[in-house]
């Protein structure tokens, strides 16, 4: 075992509020941690801004969320969430989209077992 050789310096990321450079490790999930000169928090999955933090950015992330589910195969998982994007956002086909995507692979889980 060695623990402490994955990410010994935390990741690289840069303030928006006071543009300072910083090596923090961030709590994941959600995957964010506060700025040490200023507070701000600052999201580190991908290139995240916080300014997308408002509803399109939270339903973003939890299609992307999805998305992760689909992959790992917890299909039931990704369709609770797929639903919850297309509940919040009924003009967004891309949601529409993946819930029905996540909608067939269920049904067909259900079927081979
Ligand atoms: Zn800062």
């Amino acid at each position: 075992m060695n623990p402490s050789s994955r990410t010994p310096e935390g990741q690289p990321n840069r303030c928006p509020l006071c543009g300072k450079d910083l090596r923090i490790e961030p709590s994941r999930p959600p995957g964010d941690a506060p700025c040490p000169h200023c507070g701000q928090l600052i999201w580190f999955d991908d290139t995240e801004e916080p300014s997308l933090r408002d509803q399109a950015g939270r339903l973003h992330k939890l299609a992307e969320h999805a998305g992760k589910q689909m992959a790992k195969g917890n299909f039931d998982y990704a369709v609770e969430l797929y639903e919850q994007c297309v509940l919040e956002d009924p003009s967004n086909a891309q949601f529409a989209l993946a819930l029905g995507v996540a909608t067939l692979a269920v049904e067909k889980t259900l079927r081979n077992e």
